[in-house]
C-alpha cells in the first residue's frame, strides 16, 4: 500500500460540494465531488447523536481553539476519486457544521450558527489545514488496513465491523432497510430488538435469526460466525429477499402471539423461540390473559421468562424463577412440626411418617430438609408460610419431580 501525506487541504477545500443526505443520516460527497464521504463499507454517521451530539461540537470547537483534529485517511480510487478510509465522523461534522445543520455553543454559552459567527472565525474554520494520508493498494489491503484502526475513538460494533468486511450491494440494501432512522419500522422492531438502528443492532438480529447464528455462539464472534458465513454467501446478492422475509415472519409470529406489549420483550431471543414453537398454536387472547396473571403474580421474579414459559406450556416454572420460602419461614415451620412431631413419637417429616422404614420416627435436622410447596405455585399455592412444609431432602427431591 502506498501512502502520500497531504498538508494543504483545508477545511474549506473538504467542504466544497459537500452534501449531507438527512434521509439516510450520512456525508456523502466533498472536494468539490471528488470526495466520496461514505463508501459502503464504511459505517452510519454517529457524532449527531453521540453524547447529544457533543461529539460533532468537540471536533469544531478543537478546530476553533486550533488543536489538531487527528489523522485523516483517503483512499485514492483513482486521480479524480477519493474515498474516506477514515475521519467520515470528523469531516461530516465539519461539513454539517458549515452547512448550518447545527450549532455550537460559545463562550458565553449562547448558540452559534456558522452564518452568525463573526468572520475572524469562520475564516480560522475554512483555512484549517487537516493532515489527510492518501492510500493506495488493492481492496483486501485497503480493508485490511480498516479492520486494525478504531476509528476516532469510537470502537466498531461487531455488526459495524462485519459491514464493513463484507462491502456490496447486499450489505447496502440491508442498511437500507434496518438501519435507516426514517423507516417507520423502527419503533416497531425496538419493541423487541435491543441496541440502536443506527450501530446496526437490528440488522445484526435480523441476520443472526436467518443465519441461525444463535445457535452457535461459541466461536470469535467477528470471523467465524455463521452471520459472517451468510454475508460472505449473499455477498454479491442485489436483494435481501431472504432476510427481510425471515425477519418479518419472527416479528409477526412474536407480534401474533403475544399481543400486549411489554418492556421485558425487548432484547429475547426472539429467532430460537419462532424456531421452536411458531408450529404450534396459540390463542392470543388466552395467552395474553395468562400474560396479565403472571405479570400481576409478586411470586415471579423473572417476567422476561414469562413467554417462553406460556409457548412451552407453562410447564418449566425454572423460567420464572418463582420466589423461594426465606430463611426465617424455614426455620419457624420447622421448629413447630419438629415440636408437634416429637410429642407425637414420629418422623418430623410428615412423608416419612407414614412409612414404614426406620425413617418412620425420624427427626430431621433444619439443614437436612427443605421447604416444599403444599400447594404446588403453578397450581396456584402461594409462597407463604401457611403453604409451606418443611420435608427431608428425599422426599422433597421426590414431590418436585412429580
Ligand atoms: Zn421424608
Amino acid at each position: 500500500m502506498i501512502t502520500t501525506l497531504k498538508k494543504d487541504i483545508t477545511v474549506e477545500d473538504i467542504c466544497t460540494g459537500f452534501v449531507y443526505n438527512a434521509l439516510e443520516g450520512k456525508g456523502l460527497f466533498g472536494l468539490a465531488g471528488k470526495l466520496t464521504i461514505q463508501p459502503e463499507y464504511q459505517r452510519n454517521y454517529i457524532y449527531a447523536t453521540l453524547d447529544s451530539g457533543k461529539k460533532e461540537m468537540d471536533v469544531i470547537g478543537s478546530v476553533l481553539k486550533g488543536y489538531p483534529i487527528g489523522l485523516i485517511y483517503f483512499n485514492k480510487v483513482s486521480e479524480s476519486n477519493l474515498e474516506v478510509l477514515d475521519g467520515q465522523q470528523r469531516i461530516t461534522s465539519l461539513g454539517r457544521f458549515v452547512t448550518h445543520k447545527f450549532a455550537i455553543k460559545d463562550e458565553n454559552g449562547m448558540e452559534q450558527y456558522f452564518d452568525g459567527m463573526a468572520k475572524d472565525k469562520r475564516d480560522k474554520i475554512l483555512q484549517t489545514k487537516l493532515l489527510i494520508y492518501e492510500c493506495e493498494g488493492t481492496e483486501s489491503e485497503i480493508k485490511e488496513w480498516f479492520k486494525t484502526i478504531n476509528i476516532a475513538g469510537v470502537p466498531l460494533e461487531p455488526q459495524e465491523f462485519l459491514n464493513a468486511i463484507y462491502s456490496g450491494p447486499f450489505v447496502t440494501l440491508g442498511k437500507e432497510e434496518f438501519s435507516n432512522s426514517h423507516n417507520s419500522n423502527i419503533q416497531k422492531w425496538s419493541a423487541y430488538i435491543k441496541g440502536s438502528a443506527n450501530r446496526q443492532a437490528i440488522l445484526e438480529r435480523a441476520l443472526d435469526w436467518v443465519s441461525k447464528d444463535w445457535k452457535d455462539k461459541n466461536f470469535d464472534p467477528r470471523h467465524t460466525r455463521p452471520i459472517g458465513k451468510y454475508m460472505s454467501q449473499h455477498r454479491y446478492d442485489n436483494n435481501i429477499n431472504e432476510l427481510k422475509t425471515y425477519f418479518d415472519s419472527v416479528i409477526d409470529w412474536a407480534s401474533n402471539v403475544f399481543i400486549d406489549s411489554k418492556k421485558e420483550m425487548c432484547g429475547l431471543e426472539w429467532g430460537r423461540l419462532y424456531e421452536q414453537y411458531h408450529k404450534q398454536p396459540y390463542d392470543p387472547a388466552k395467552v395474553s390473559d395468562a400474560v396479565q396473571r403472571l405479570y400481576g403474580d409478586p411470586y415471579v421474579n423473572n417476567r422476561k421468562g414469562i413467554f417462553e414459559f406460556l409457548l412451552g406450556g407453562s410447564v418449566d416454572t425454572k423460567l420464572l424463577d418463582v420466589r423461594v420460602f426465606d430463611e426465617a419461614t424455614k426455620k419457624s415451620i420447622y421448629s413447630t412440626q419438629t415440636t408437634k412431631a416429637e410429642s407425637k413419637g414420629i418422623s418430623n417429616c410428615s412423608h416419612c411418617a407414614i412409612g414404614h422404614d426406620a425413617n418412620k420416627s425420624k427427626i430431621w435436622k433444619l439443614d437436612e430438609m427443605d421447604a416444599d410447596h403444599v400447594t404446588a405455585w403453578s397450581k396456584g399455592g402461594s409462597t407463604a408460610a401457611k403453604n409451606c412444609e418443611m420435608l427431608c431432602k428425599t422426599h422433597n427431591r421426590a414431590k418436585g419431580n412429580q
